[in-house]
């Protein structure tokens, strides 16, 4: 494969425990060519060979802040950062877009990693879809996306006799809570249930809670240690319980799924895509 051919690969929150990962899928996936390693303003790896983070041999990708990253050469960036980080990305995307045409040779698309987004945060991040192809999804698993397929197919068998409740495992440095992952299944049960997620959440339970309610779908959340995530979607009946459950036990199965997905989405329209239309599942 060309030098031409491969496709171009920038890194926002290269220094991070995923960006770190990151570095390393890319450095092993022959079709990708790093471009760009990014990361927050003042960080000791500013200016810096990239390789220093993710180990191998020398880049010549230096780590730079997001204001001198060459951007418009990259094909695809990949951003496992913080939810304002993201949208700042974001709006700078959408501003060369604004000016001059500057990307009209090329756009550059998307694949965020980014968990914690409050409501008005998604709202936007779904409006600059209608100008930038983006991945998003809060888990690049490729075990996880199969999960929600089997969550859609189990709730709708299941239907309102069984009790739905969430649980997710994570290391003590993550931030948000519940995990994206552990919304997302709530969400694909409640919409196969015809459920809202935003009245019949129930997010931990304390003192003298009342008998549960049917339409309730319980999250509860552990966080400790190195773990890096786990996941049960328990459905209880009358006699008999169904549990769906996935752990990843390295960081490196989310990295190789985000490169996968950047990849897929570098040459699609503009439009919100997850993993299930990188993995032909959508
Ligand atoms: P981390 O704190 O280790 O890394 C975040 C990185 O972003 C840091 O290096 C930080 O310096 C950098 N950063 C901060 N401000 C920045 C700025 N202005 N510009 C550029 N970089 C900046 O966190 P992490 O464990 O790598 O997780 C990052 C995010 O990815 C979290 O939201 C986490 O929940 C999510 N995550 C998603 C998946 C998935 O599959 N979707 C998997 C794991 C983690």
């Amino acid at each position: 494969m060309s030098e031409y051919q491969r496709v171009r690969l920038g890194v926002n929150g290269a220094a991070g425990r995923m960006g770190r990962q990151l570095l390393q899928a890319i450095a092993e996936q022959p079709q990708a060519r790093l471009l760009a390693a990014i990361d927050a303003p003042g960080q000791a790896c500013i200016g810096f060979d990239s390789s220093l983070l993710a180990g191998g041999e020398p880049s010549s990708v230096p780590v730079t802040e997001l204001a001198d990253a060459p951007l418009a050469d990259c094909d695809t960036l990949i951003d496992f950062t913080a939810p304002r980080v993201t949208l700042q990305l974001i709006d700078i995307l959408l501003d060369r877009i604004a000016s001059a045409g500057e990307l009209s040779d090329g756009q550059v698309a998307l694949v965020i990693g980014t968990t914690g987004f409050e409501p008005a945060q998604l709202e936007r991040l779904r409006a600059a879809a209608t100008r930038l192809p983006i991945v998003f999804a809060a888990n690049y698993s490729v075990g996880v996306t199969l999960a929600l397929a089997l969550l859609e197919q189990a709730a709708s068998a299941l239907g309102n006799d069984y009790d739905v409740e969430i649980s997710e495992a994570h290391h003590r440095h993550k931030v948000d809570a519940p995990s994206g992952t552990a919304l997302a299944m709530g969400q694909v049960v409640a919409d196969a249930l015809g459920r809202d997620l935003a009245t019949d959440a129930v997010y931990g339970r304390e003192g003298i809670t009342g008998a549960r309610e049917t339409r309730t779908i319980g999250f509860s959340t552990v966080r400790a240690g190195d773990i890096i995530g786990d996941h049960t979607v328990l459905f209880a009946g009358n006699g008999e319980r169904l549990e769906i459950t996935h752990k990843a036990t390295e960081r490196m199965t989310f990295a190789r799924g985000a490169v996968r997905a950047a990849l897929w989405v570098a040459d699609r329209k503009p439009g919100l895509y997850d993993m299930r239309h990188v993995l032909g599942l959508a």
